[in-house]
């Protein structure tokens, strides 16, 4: 933490500074300028609570925090990548994890069909939501209970690991006995209870980004989970709300190499949500690892055109196979796998 005086500061502001420093227990070192006062809090100012409150006392002109405000999540924490394995899926590793599947689990035939396609293509985890929190409450709300029962089947069938959202913290114990990976969505991200209680599951969480959540929000998001106990947190990009609406969202590719510079948890990028346009998917599942993305993360039906959720941003079998073959030669050129 430094502590910017204001130029006409007097020596009791300063010397007031300096025992607040002291009084939050970290270590005051202070720069005399010709100019202004700077004082160095040492130590670390996290356990100190929020010390820029102090930027409200007299003479004190900006306080700056230094380190980042999320502490377990930090590549400062542990400067090795973090690799996550969930059943037949790992993801942080030379190998790029590739989820696929329905936006919505609408039937087993479905379910169990797509599994045995994207298996086919190359895919490592299955994706598919049961609970399904929707932007109206007139749309499908999901399968539930059956939805899960649905995705264990095709697990069963086909080897997949299972990634299926969670919507409440009530739920969390059941999703966790039929998914591998737990699945917090955009809507959800700062849900503070559903990250607490994904914080206690043994199972690991794909934390998606809210379209309106900076980057320190996301990292604190899962600051929760790995606080509550589970180290196993990948981050979702997922785009974001802008100004532009030819896109669904706005998708930043450059939060792969960003976040990778802050934090040692893998980084999975959706680019269904992230285009909303089926044609987008493809050319943003190739850019993304070739920007050093851990996993992707595809929404695939049988039939698109019929889907319950999300169909005009799904591919079909035939696009996703010819999806994977792409990202294969990207990921090659790349030093990764598929
Ligand atoms: C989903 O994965 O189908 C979903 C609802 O995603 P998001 O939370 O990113 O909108
Ligand atoms: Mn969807």
């Amino acid at each position: 933490m430094i502590i910017v005086m204001r130029r006409n500061a007097t020596e009791s502001e300063i010397e007031h500074m300096i025992a607040e420093v002291e009084g939050a227990g970290l270590k005051p070192a202070t720069l005399r300028g010709t100019e202004r006062t700077v004082i160095a809090a040492i130590g670390d100012e996290r356990k100190a609570g929020d010390l820029r409150k102090l930027e409200s006392s007299p003479g004190v002109d900006n306080v700056m925090p230094v380190l980042a405000p999320y502490k377990l999540a930090s590549i400062e924490s542990q400067p090795t990548r973090s690799v996550i394995q969930a059943g037949s899926f790992a993801v942080g590793g030379p190998v790029v994890g590739m989820i696929a599947g329905p936006c919505s689990v609408e039937n087993e035939e479905q379910i169990v069909a797509t599994a045995k396609a994207v298996k086919q293509a190359g895919a490592t985890a299955l994706r598919g939501g049961a609970f399904k929190p929707r932007t109206s409450p007139y749309s499908f709300q999901g399968l539930k209970e059956d939805g899960l029962q649905m995705l264990a089947t095709a697990r069963d069938e086909t080897g997949l690991a299972v990634v299926t959202e969670v919507v409440s913290p009530e739920d969390v114990e059941l999703v966790s006995e039929y998914a591998e990976v737990l699945q917090i969505g955009a809507r959800n991200m700062q849900n503070y209870r559903l990250l607490e209680a994904c914080g206690k599951s043994h199972r690991a969480v794909l934390l998606k980004r809210g379209p309106s959540a900076t980057i320190d929000e996301l990292l604190l998001a899962a600051e929760y989970i790995l606080d509550g106990g589970n180290p196993s947190v990948m981050l979702c990009e997922r785009g974001i709300r802008t100004y532009e609406g030819h896109t669904r969202f706005t998708l930043p590719l450059a939060s792969v190499p960003y976040l990778q510079s802050k934090t040692h948890l893998p980084v999975v990028i959706d680019p269904s949500h992230g285009t909303g346009h089926a044609s987008l998917v493809p050319a943003m599942a190739r850019a993304a690892i070739a920007a050093g993305a851990d996993g992707v993360i595809v929404e695939v039906h049988p039939e698109p055109e019929h889907a319950m959720s999300d169909g005009y941003q799904t591919l079909d079998f035939p696009a996703f196979a010819e999806m994977m073959g792409e990202c294969q030669r990207v990921a090659e050129a790349v030093g990764r796998k598929l």
